[in-house]
């Protein structure tokens, strides 16, 4: 990732784990609060948090629709958890039905192991939305007892869990 400006979506919930993760990574970090924030942005990391406040501040920073638009052009996006919601219900970029806090009111984490093709995935849920149905064009990258759990469409890719609590770079290196 070395050389790219990746912004972290920075209006709510977990954004500075991603903004460590991807500095790791070699990227230049840029915490995305307002419109033009966006400008020049090479990929785009969408955290968890509340989906619905996220989308809220979305809409009233006026954002939403322009971060739409670059979505659909192509820009890399990758989002966790809320993340996935917000790709899914707010940008509507990709398709798959996501049913939010499906594991029930819970407080603190789970933990589960996942598979990559034939590795094993450490996945930590939060709140954890689930995927339950994916439209054309969804391919499925982590997968728990053969349900999607990490997903990617095109130039999006979105995970149900939180990779970033995890010392588990796959999702960054593919995103
Ligand atoms: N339950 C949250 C939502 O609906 C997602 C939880 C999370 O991102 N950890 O937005």
């Amino acid at each position: 990732m070395a050389g790219l400006c990746v912004g972290v979506l920075a209006l709510q919930g977990a954004f500075r784990e991603h903004g460590d993760a991807l500095t790791r990574l070699g990227a230049t970090v840029r915490e995305v609060r307002q419109l033009k924030d966006l400008d020049g942005l090479d990929a785009i990391v969408l955290p968890g948090g509340e989906s619905t406040v996220m989308g809220k501040l979305l809409q009233e920073w006026s954002m939403l629709e322009p971060l739409r638009q670059r979505i659909l052009a192509g820009m890399p996006v990758y989002g966790s958890c809320a993340g996935l919601i917000l790709l899914a219900d707010h940008f509507r970029t990709l398709p798959v039905t996501v049913r939010r806090n499906a594991y029930g009111r819970q407080l603190g984490s789970f933990h589960a192991e996942g598979r990559w093709e034939d590795e094993a995935v450490p996945l930590t849920f939060i709140r954890a939305p689930r995927i339950e149905a994916t439209g054309p064009g969804v391919e499925p990258l982590v997968t728990l007892n053969n349900a999607p759990m990490a997903v990617r469409h095109r130039n999006q890719i979105a995970a149900a869990f939180h990779p970033e609590l995890d010392d588990d770079n796959r999702l960054y290196e593919a995103f």
